[in-house]
C-alpha cells in the first residue's frame, strides 16, 4: 500500500530496489541551497519519502553545500519550510555536507596515500580535452610523496597549490567517461557561507557524495536517471574510500527520471533571473514552477502527490504537459470547492424584471449542491439584476433564458447602443417555463449594495516555447505578458472567504483566494486556477 501518501493513484507505482532490509531503508533529500525548490525537486523529495515509507525507512535532510559561492541561509530556511509544504516528515537531524570537512580532508590523505589520488595542474581547458582523447596526465604516475606535498600546498591555499586539483586514478582509456579520472578535490578562495575562509580546498560532488552517504548510513541514493553513467564511478569511488576508511557501509543507487515540464524551466539558475530581473513579483509568484508558486496558484498537494507518484519509477525522461497536472487537480476540488457569483465589471447591463420582487427575497442554496459540508449561502433575488455584456449580446428580443438558480424569464426587450453594445435589457420572470429547454443560461447577481468587488487574475506561461533547446537564450523566449486582471463583482458570500480558500465561480472556473476581503470596498484577489483543458484563446 501506498503508506503515508493518502487519496493518490498510485497502483502502478512499482520500485525495484535492491539490497532491501525491511525497517532499516535510509533515503536522503539532498538540496543544494542556493534557489528555492521547485516542482523537480518535489519530485526528489516526494520520491525519496515515499520509497523511505513503503519500506519502513525514513528520509533524511542533508544540504549539498559543496559549492561555497551561491549558498544562504535564507534558502535553508525555505527548502525546509516547502519541505513541510510537501508533507513529509524527515527524519532528524538536518545535515549539510560541509560538516564533514574535516573528515574529507583526512579521507584524501589516506586516499594519497593509498594511491587513489593523484595531484594535477595540467591547465582545465586541456584537461577537459585529454578527457574526451582518453589521454593520461603527464602527473598521473608522479609519487605519493609528491602528490602529498602538493596536498598540503592545496589545504594551506598557497599559490602553488592552487594550481592543482586531486583526481581519482581510474582509467583514462574507459569508455565510460565519468570513469576517465574525475577530479575529487579543488580549491576555492571563496568564502563558504558556514565554514568561512577555513577551508581553502573542497571535495567535489563525486567524492563528497558517496563518503557522506556511506557516513551517514544512507541505504539507496537516489538519483535522476541522466546519472546513470556515473553509477559505475559512484562505486568506484565508493569502493575506494571504504578501503581507507573502515566501518564505511555500502550505498545502493536507484534512479528515476528527472521531470520537465512544456513551457518550463527548472533550473535554480534561470528561475533567479526571472526573480531578480523582477518578470515576476517573487520566488512564490503563481507563475514560478516553485513549490511556493504553484500551491499559490492553486495545485492541491494530493494532486502533486498523485502526478509524480503516477510517473512512478519510469526512467524516460519525457515532456510532461501541464494539462495532466491541473486535470488532476480540478477532479480533486471540483466536487468539493463551493461555488460562488461573479459578474464581470466591464460592460455589465441591467435587466429589469416588470413582475420581479417588490422587496428583495433571500433564499438559501447549497454552496455546492453535491456536497453538503460545503455549506449553504444566501442567494438574494431582486426585481433587477445584473448580467455581463457577452452574455446579453446573445439574447434576442422575446427569447426565454434561464436564471442561474431561480428559473426562467422572457426577455421582451433589448437596448444596445449606437457601438451594437447592450445598455438595459426588459422582461418578466417565466417560473414554470423548463430550464431544460432555454439556450442560454445566464450567470446574475442582484443590484444590491452588498456585492463585493473583485479582482480575477489570470496568467499565462512565463516561457513562450513549448521545449527549450540546449543553445536557447531564454530572455529570447519570454512571454510578453503573462499576467492580466479582470475587474468583476462577486455575491456578498464572498466576504468570509480566506487566503487559500478554493472556490468555483459559476461558468468561470476554479479560483484559489490570494487577498480576502480586508476592508470593505477593496477588492478580493482572485488566481485563475487552470482546469487542465488547453485554453482556446
Ligand atoms: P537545479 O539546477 O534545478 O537547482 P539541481 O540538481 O542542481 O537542479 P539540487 O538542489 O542539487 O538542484 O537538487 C536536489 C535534488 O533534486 C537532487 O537529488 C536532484 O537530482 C533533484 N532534482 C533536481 N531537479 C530535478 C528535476 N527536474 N526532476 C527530478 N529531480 C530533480
Ligand atoms: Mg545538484
Ligand atoms: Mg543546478
Amino acid at each position: 500500500a501506498a503508506a503515508g501518501m493518502g487519496g493518490g493513484d498510485t497502483g502502478s507505482f512499482k520500485i525495484d530496489l535492491r539490497n532491501v532490509q525491511k525497517g532499516q531503508v535510509k533515503t536522503r533529500f539532498p538540496p543544494e541551497p542556493s534557489g528555492y525548490l521547485h516542482i523537480g525537486h518535489a519530485k526528489a523529495a516526494l520520491l525519496n519519502y515515499h520509497i523511505a515509507q513503503l519500506n519502513g525507512g525514513h528520509m533524511a535532510i542533508r544540504f549539498d553545500d559543496t559549492n561555497p559561492a551561491k549558498e544562504s541561509t535564507e534558502y535553508v530556511e525555505s527548502i525546509i519550510a516547502d519541505v513541510q509544504r510537501l508533507g513529509i516528515e524527515f527524519r532528524p537531524p538536518i545535515t549539510y555536507t560541509s560538516d564533514y570537512f574535516p573528515e574529507m580532508l583526512d579521507l584524501a590523505e589516506r586516499l594519497i596515500k593509498a594511491g587513489f589520488l593523484y595531484a594535477d595542474d595540467t591547465p582545465v581547458e586541456q584537461m577537459r580535452e585529454e578527457r574526451m582523447d582518453g589521454i593520461e596526465s603527464k602527473r598521473r604516475n608522479r609519487p605519493v610523496e609528491e602528490t602529498l606535498a602538493v596536498w598540503k600546498e592545496m589545504v594551506a591555499g598557497s599559490a602553488e597549490g592552487k594550481k592543482h586539483c586531486m583526481r581519482f586514478k581510474i582509467n583514462m582509456q574507459d569508455p565510460n567517461k565519468a570513469m576517465r579520472d574525475p577530479v575529487a578535490y579543488r580549491c576555492n578562495d571563496t568564502a563558504h557561507w558556514r565554514t568561512g575562509t577555513k577551508y581553502k580546498v573542497y571535495p567535489t560532488y563525486d567524492c563528497a557524495c558517496p563518503f557522506v552517504d556511506a557516513l551517514e548510513k544512507v541505504t539507496h541514493a537516489l538519483r535522476t536517471s541522466e546519472y546513470k553513467d556515473r553509477e559505475a564511478q559512484f562505486f568506484w569511488v565508493l569502493k575506494a574510500e571504504q578501503q581507507v576508511w573502515p566501518g564505511l557501509q555500502d550505498v545502493d543507487i536507484w534512479d528515476y527520471s528527472r521531470l520537465s515540464l512544456v513551457n518550463t524551466v527548472l533550473s535554480k539558475r534561470k528561475l533567479t533571473w526571472f526573480v531578480e530581473t523582477k518578470k515576476v513579483d517573487g520566488w512564490d509568484d503563481p507563475r514560478m514552477p516553485t513549490v511556493q508558486g504553484v500551491f499559490r496558484r492553486g495545485l492541491q498537494l494530493e494532486a502533486l502527490k498523485e502526478f509524480i507518484l503516477s510517473q512512478g519509477a519510469s526512467k524516460n525522461v519525457t515532456l510532461q504537459e501541464w494539462e495532466k497536472l491541473w486535470s488532476i487537480n480540478k477532479r480533486i476540488i471540483d466536487p468539493v470547492c463551493p461555488r460562488h457569483t461573479a459578474i464581470k465589471d466591464e460592460g455589465r447591463v441591467l435587466l429589469h424584471l416588470k413582475d420581479g420582487p417588490e422587496e428583495p427575497e433571500v433564499v438559501s442554496v447549497p454552496k455546492h449542491k453535491k456536497h453538503p459540508p460545503a455549506g449553504i449561502k444566501a442567494t438574494t433575488r431582486t426585481r433587477v439584476v445584473w448580467l455581463e455584456q457577452e452574455d446579453a449580446r446573445l439574447i434576442s428580443q422575446g427569447e426565454e433564458v434561464t436564471l442561474m438558480d431561480w428559473g426562467n424569464a422572457i426577455v421582451e426587450s433589448v437596448d444596445k447602443d449606437a457601438d451594437g453594445s447592450v445598455s438595459r435589457l426588459e422582461g418578466v420572470l417565466h417560473l414554470d417555463g423548463d430550464v431544460k429547454k432555454t439556450k442560454l443560461k445566464l450567470t446574475w447577481l442582484a443590484d444590491i449594495s452588498d456585492l463585493v468587488p473583485l479582482r480575477l487574475v489570470d496568467f499565462d506561461h512565463l516561457i513562450s516555447k513549448k521545449k527549450l533547446e540546449d543553445g536557447d537564450d531564454i530572455t529570447d523566449f519570454v512571454t510578453p505578458v503573462s499576467r492580466w486582471e479582470t475587474a468583476a463583482l462577486g455575491d456578498p458570500n464572498m466576504r468570509t472567504l480566506q487566503k487559500g480558500d478554493v472556490i468555483q465561480l459559476e461558468r468561470k472556473g476554479y479560483f484559489m483566494v490570494d487577498v480576502p476581503l480586508v476592508r470593505s470596498g477593496q477588492p478580493i484577489t482572485l488566481f485563475s486556477i487552470p482546469d487542465g483543458r488547453q485554453k482556446s484563446a
